[in-house]
């Protein structure tokens, strides 16, 4: 933890090598802020909540993790230490699902060249139903019909 803090420049702290140890623990790879305060917290240390905001400010600062806005209230953070992906994101759960398609970067890298535009980085994420919420979702309009057919026939 402290080579990698040292690495990016930042100052080693305890409480910086605690944050950062458990991002790289935890099996959840994308957490708000009140996501981490938690899981420090019921890990038994002592965290304040607006400690984890500037760390995590730093950290993003520093290039170690990436920040993401969906449609929700709170940022999501993860590590930067994968390629760069998209998101699919469930409404019904809110699952995250990351995918690579070089076809996709391809065609952004066109079109940015195209407009002259060198990029910093994109965001590209898709909204829907994941696999699993969509059989409860049918199960539920299959029992719905069946109830309105019930009646139907009494
Ligand atoms: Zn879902
Ligand atoms: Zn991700």
């Amino acid at each position: 933890m402290q080579a990698v803090l040292k690495n990016s420049g930042l100052k080693i702290t305890i409480q910086r090598c605690k944050l950062l140890e458990y991002l790289t623990q935890v099996d959840e790879q994308h957490l708000t802020v009140e996501n981490i305060y938690q899981g420090l917290n019921a890990q038994g240390e002592t965290i304040g909540l607006n400690t984890v905001y500037r760390i995590m400010a730093h950290f993003e600062q520093a290039g170690l993790v990436v920040r993401r806005l969906f449609e929700s209230e709170s940022a999501i953070y993860e590590l930067n230490n994968k390629p760069r992906h998209d998101h699919l994101i469930c409404l019904t759960c809110g699952k995250l699902i990351e995918f690579i398609d070089p076809l996709i970067d391809l065609r952004l890298g066109l079109a940015a060249e195209h407009h002259g535009m060198s990029i910093h980085h994109h965001s590209l994420n898709m909204y829907g139903h994941c696999f699993d919420c969509q059989k409860i979702l049918e199960n539920q309009s299959a029992i719905y019909k069946s109830q309105l057919s019930d009646k139907s026939s009494k």
